[in-house]
């Protein structure tokens, strides 16, 4: 017989993507250790990918369980299996993908109607999937949003919205983001799509209006982030949303041993863990950059060979993440050049998805080179480890300021302007292997600032890990959530 908690249902639905289905699934398993039933629904071939560690914790007892609904690819024109935005094979097809998002809403409500017991009691819906809005109404359940970004940027992006201050300004020319607690200053170049759209994203834009039109619906917004590290802008995001904010990140310390940080988001068997520890256990603590541009991420290769070149120049050891597709063209450049010869011993690749958390947590990394994503981001708070920016697309700008500005624990490459997904080749060279070597040496540096840096990442990530324990903040929201839906059950 479930218990009185296990009757709450709560269905959780992702976008599918992994930089928003991991995270998700993060928050499946930590709802259901507070003993709720948390049900996920994903399309089969992220299924797939996602499951393992969903079945490790439902052996476990506890009530979490993932459904699939199948994708439908070739009603849009998408390859068959292409169902996820890191295996588009190109962004021209990113409006094909949200076709078939959209026509994913029948089959889910009768998912929900004939076959999810207990009946939901509320949709936890990723906000680009706008028509769960509708479901939730059409089955008199609330309707809470995830945003898989930080309170900072979630208030940058609502004053920008409610200011344009940005509007008539040129593209280079700095401006004061209006109504924020720190003075946060941007180019016109540096904001996300929705302000700055590119022309690959261009027809994204029904998509977004159609996104902001569903948040006015929301019965409140859940955050991947944990008070301690951005109370200002959490208490200034709380009064924007009447309120119902309940943080309850970082939700990838809910990855607690090896083997769950391993099976995170990879295929099983897709990677040699034991070899990548084993050259990780043989380096000293500390000294180790790590390098990955997250799942999305790629680099025309003229500016990835800056980026290897600016490793190699900086004379640390270093982890290289080399996407899949891109692999063909790397592999030519790193033989012909000479790199992995002269990087012998002191560098090592890794080519397709690399165990982001079980990395981070070693304690021979030093740095993390990475391209600002939310969840990299939080996923280096949580580690205590000092970043080195590099924002590419989205609101990965937005993150920079938070990780150099606010918190000071990372050192920026100088990157000046967005460069949208599907639009590398035309941005060239715009970071040089210089600037990436004098970021690193600043993050690493032995000196006075390199050692204060490296102090407040390991209290920040002290914190963080504070705020997911029994009692801590993120906790306690967790809690104050499950009561809120509760009395509305
Ligand atoms: N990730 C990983 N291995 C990879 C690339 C990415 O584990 O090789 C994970 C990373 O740990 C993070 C997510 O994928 O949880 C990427 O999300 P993020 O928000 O950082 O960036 P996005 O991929 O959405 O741009």
């Amino acid at each position: 017989m479930p218990s009185e908690r296990e009757q709450l249902n709560l269905v959780l639905i992702p976008l599918l993507s992994p930089g928003h289905i991991i995270p998700m699934i993060d928050m499946a398993k930590v709802l259901a250790g507070h003993g709720v039933t948390a049900t996920i629904i994903t399309t089969v071939k992220n299924a797939g990918r996602f499951n393992a560690g969903i079945d490790r914790v439902a052996a476990s007892g506890l009530p979490i369980r993932l459904l699939q609904v199948p994708f439908p690819c070739e009603k849009v024109g998408l390859p068959r299996g292409c169902e996820s935005l890191d295996n588009l094979p190109s962004y021209d097809l990113v409006r094909n993908f949200f076709d078939a998002i959209d026509m994913l809403q029948q089959p889910v409500e009768k998912m929900i109607e004939e076959l999810i017991k207990p009946s939901p009691c509320c949709i936890i819906c990723d906000k680009y999937i706008a028509w769960t809005a509708q479901t939730a109404r059409r089955f008199r359940i609330p309707w809470i949003s995830f945003d898989g970004m930080s309170c900072f940027t979630q208030l940058c992006i609502h004053n920008l919205q409610m200011t344009r201050i940005y509007e008539g300004i040129s593209e280079g020319q700095p401006f004061v983001v209006p109504n924020m607690p720190d003075k946060i200053e941007f180019t016109r170049a540096q904001l996300p799509g929705v302000f700055n759209p590119g022309s690959s994203m261009a027809d994204l834009k029904g998509i977004r209006e159609r996104v902001e039109a569903a948040q006015v619906e929301a019965y409140g917004v859940v955050v991947n982030s944990f008070e301690e590290m951005e109370q200002r802008y959490v208490h200034e995001f709380r009064k924007v949303k009447g309120g119902k904010v309940w943080c309850i990140g970082p939700l990838s310390m809910s990855n607690k041993e090896n083997l769950h940080k391993i099976q995170r988001g990879s295929e099983a068997g897709s990677f040699d863990e034991d070899l990548c520890l084993k050259w990780l256990d043989s380096r000293q603590p500390g000294s180790v950059i790590y390098a990955c541009l997250g799942s999305l991420g790629r680099l025309a290769l003229q500016q990835f060979t800056e980026l290897a070149l600016g490793l190699e120049e900086s004379n640390h050891p270093f982890i290289l993440v080399v996407k899949e597709e891109k692999k063909e063209d790397t592999e030519r450049w790193i033989a012909e050049d000479g790199f992995e010869e002269r990087t012998k011993g002191r560098g090592l690749l890794i080519t397709g998805w690399a165990p982001q958390v079980l990395i981070l947590s070693h304690p021979a990394i030093g740095g993390f080179l990475t391209h600002c994503g939310w969840n990299s981001t939080l996923e280096a708070v949580s580690a205590g480890v000092p970043m080195i920016t590099w924002p590419l697309f989205a609101e990965q700008f937005f993150n920079e300021r938070l990780v150099v500005q606010i918190l000071d624990i990372g050192a920026s490459v100088g990157a000046k302007a967005v460069r949208h997904l599907g639009e590398e080749e035309k941005s060239g060279v715009s970071v040089t292997r210089h600037e990436i070597q004098k970021a690193i040496s600043k993050v690493m540096d032995g000196g006075i600032d390199g050692k204060e840096r490296r102090k407040r990442a390991k209290q920040v990530g002290e914190m963080a890990k504070m705020a997911v324990e029994e009692g801590g903040s993120s906790d306690l929201n967790i809690e104050l959530l499950i009561q809120d839906i509760m009395q509305l059950a």
